[in-house]
């Protein structure tokens, strides 16, 4: 029998330093580097088979995207999204309830594939975000929820990602990429209301690195 293959665009979004690519990079390669270069987008493409059939995925680690005016064309791109913050840093999780508002106003909320992740558990002395309150935020997205450690464990990012990509997959067979896509339009507009100014991206170069 002929396996299927489809492809799947993860974005990863979130303030700087709440771990993004610790958490990626944990995922891809279940090693924990410690730094990592933020100073630009690196894309990632892997394959991976679950449930009898192979996705071809791509997840783009970005930085400081809001800032350097590209995360109106990441959310256009993305079909996927983990949605990043610290639980040691309060302003963190702040700004991942405001990127998932975003991603709601922007996308159609049954259209793509989210989860919040709590990174930085193993640092329960220096935790300012309760649990509960990462549940309740997911709740209210209606996305997904996890508490992760790219610092102590592979487990938790894995478990992560691979629920992410089974609901992408879920959605990509559900609707057409077209429908996916439609609420992505005026997505520069509502982020010029975020961050206060006026968001006319340019879509950038993205160094690529194949695992
Ligand atoms: P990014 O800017 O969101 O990509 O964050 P990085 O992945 O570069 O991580 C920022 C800092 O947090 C680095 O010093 C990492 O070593 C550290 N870090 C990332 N994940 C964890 C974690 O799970 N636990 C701890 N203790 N530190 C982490
Ligand atoms: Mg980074």
């Amino acid at each position: 029998m002929k396996m299927t293959v489809n492809r799947i665009r993860v974005v990863v979004l979130g303030s700087p330093r709440s771990g993004k690519s610790a958490v990626v990079v944990r995922y891809l390669t279940k090693r924990y580097i410690g730094e990592y270069s933020s100073t630009g987008d690196f894309l990632y493409q892997h394959r991976v088979a679950f449930d009898g059939a192979v996705s071809e995925v791509e997840i783009l680690d970005t930085s400081n995207c809001a800032i350097r005016g590209c995360l109106g064309d990441h959310v256009r791109w993305g079909d996927a999204f983990a949605v990043v913050y610290s639980v040691c840093e309060r302003r963190s999780f702040l700004a991942a309830a405001e990127l998932l508002s975003l991603l709601e106003r922007t996308r159609l909320p049954s259209c793509a594939a989210i989860t919040l992740l709590g990174n930085k558990r193993d640092l329960e002395h220096a935790r300012e975000v309760h649990a509960e309150e990462g549940q309740e935020l997911s709740l209210r997205f209606g996305c997904q929820f996890y508490e992760v450690s790219a610092a102590e464990s592979c487990a938790g990012a894995a478990l992560a990602f691979h629920a992410l990509l089974r609901e992408a997959r879920a959605l990509a067979l559900l609707l057409p990429a077209p429908r996916r896509k439609l609420a992505a339009y005026s997505v520069s507009k509502v982020i010029g209301t975020i961050f206060g100014k006026n968001s006319k991206s340019v879509r950038k170069k993205r160094p690529s690195l194949s695992i």
